[in-house]
């Protein structure tokens, strides 16, 4: 069901139910006061009966009855009985007696001192009166029929139901009114939003001109939007930038290729091939690697298992490893005094992703000084285990500073050297993994410093 219906029922449910129980309020409080006007008038009325009957010397009940038959103010089907303490009619109104009277009846009143009950369409009102002069307690017994009352109250019972429909049906127009007035921002953002698809990330939501909560949500909608279209480039960029890296050692591969086999060649010249094609295969391997750990998620990344692992340990292996494939590169290993004992050297970590992170800093360190060394220091803060990476070599320029976690990004110090620009957004994405963090500080011409910090087991 559309939330303009759904609004518009909820509208008309909940008015109707205030209406009705109103309604039944006044229909209630009307049937009160006709009744109790009714017996108002009715005691009035035979009280000055009886007062005329009993302190009017020249009125006898006689005289009295023929008074009262042509009394313009008696109430229709009027019937006034007196009884004396004998139980004896002293007057009535009529000799007929449509209002039957019982000893029980006479008692009752007696002993309440006033009694209200009905028989047939007539309303009596029972009530003991007291002659002053003459001394004598009487019974009076009076009923008449509302005629006018019983109309004015279905009266006020129709207009309560005319009332009540047509304010149900002006509700359920000018519910259904509003609700859509009020849901036609609404309507809009998501007319908009539909327009809206990966082809055409750049359009925006209208926000309209009232600052309200409509308002609110096409902003929140447009912020998401700037995330998708940031991330959205980004990959576009990063797609574009994996499949350039990859083309280029396939390119080398194929122009090899292509080159050798246009003659025949001696045993020695394919081996030389096969050897520089096993190297371009090699870099293509570390390449695609690199960007598959980059591409994965913090999930996929999480489930390859963390264990304690030893950062000195990791750190020889780098170390004889970069040195086999690099003789020139030299590294200088550190313990500050902190380090008290073996534990504080352990962090809950993956041993490959940890690796990498150390291979990838220690090689920028050599590959980016005329000298090839780097100097790496183990500290520990109490909190966490710290490592510092530092050289003097190029030094990196400001303007590149905040760039080179980006994928890709190759500072202005690079040109002359090999890479990628792949290493340090992996070494950034690994450390964030660990829960920790990497800080660098560089100038030109003066070197490099980087220093990661990783929650420590101790
Ligand atoms: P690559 O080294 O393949 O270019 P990285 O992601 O490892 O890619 O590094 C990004 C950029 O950061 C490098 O191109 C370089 O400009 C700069 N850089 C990284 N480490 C150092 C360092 N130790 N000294 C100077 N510049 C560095």
């Amino acid at each position: 069901m559309q939330i303009r219906t759904k609004l518009t029922i909820r509208f008309i449910l909940v008015v109707a139910a205030i209406q009705f129980f109103g309604s039944l309020g006044v229909y209630f409080f009307s049937a009160n006061y006709r009744r109790e006007l009714f017996y108002d008038r009715l005691k009035n009325k035979a009280n000055s009966t009886a007062k005329l009957l009993m302190e009017v010397e020249e009125i006898d009940a006689q005289l009295l009855k023929k008074i009262e038959k042509d009394n313009p103010v008696s109430l229709p089907y009027e019937e006034i009985i007196i009884f004396n303490h004998h139980d004896e009619i002293i007057y009535s109104t009529d000799d007929e007696h449509f209002i039957k009277i019982t000893p029980q009846i006479l008692n009752e009143i007696r002993l309440k001192g006033e009694k209200r009950f009905i028989s047939g369409s007539f309303e009596i009102l029972g009530f003991l009166y007291k002659d002053n002069e003459k001394k004598e307690r009487l019974t009076i017994i009076a009923g008449a029929t509302d005629i006018f009352g019983y109309r004015r109250h279905r009266n006020t019972g129709t207009i309560l139901i005319i009332v009540f429909a047509t304010s149900i049906l002006l509700v359920l127009v000018s519910g259904w009114i509003f609700s859509g007035r009020a849901l036609k921002p609404i309507s809009n953002v998501i007319a908009q939003v539909n327009k809206i698809s990966a082809s055409s990330l750049n359009l925006r939501v209208q926000k309209g001109k009232e600052n309200d909560e409509i308002a609110e949500l096409a902003n929140t909608f447009n912020q998401m939007l700037d995330r998708l279209e940031t991330a959205f480039n980004s990959q576009k960029t990063f797609i574009a930038n994996a499949s350039h890296e990859l083309r280029t050692p396939l390119t080398a591969i194929t122009g090899e290729l292509e080159v050798s086999l246009m003659k025949e060649r001696t045993n020695s010249e394919y081996r030389d091939v096969l050897v520089s094609i096993f190297e371009d295969m090699k870099r293509l391997n570390s390449i695609s690697d690199r960007l598959l750990l980059l591409a994965q998620s913090q999930s996929d990344i999480k489930d390859k298992g963390f264990e304690i692992v030893r950062m000195d340990e990791i750190l020889w292996d780098v170390q004889s490893e970069l040195i086999k494939l690099h003789g020139h590169y030299k590294v200088d290993v550190n313990f500050d005094e902190s380090i008290t004992d073996e534990g504080k050297l352990e962090i809950n970590g993956n041993r490959q992703l940890i690796k990498a992170v150390i291979s990838n800093l220690i090689d920028n360190g050599c590959k980016y000084s005329p000298d090839h060394l780097v100097n790496v220091l183990f500290k520990h803060d109490g909190k966490f285990f710290i490592i510092e990476f530092d050289d003097k070599g190029f030094g990196i320029d400001a303007d590149d500073l905040p760039h080179i976690f980006e994928p890709f990004y190759r500072g202005k110090n690079s040109l002359a050297t090999r890479g990628h620009g792949i290493g340090l957004s992996l070494v950034e994405k690994i450390i964030s993994l660990h829960n920790g963090f990497i800080e660098i500080k560089s100038e030109i011409g003066k070197g490099s410093l980087f220093i990661v910090k990783l929650p420590s087991k101790y």
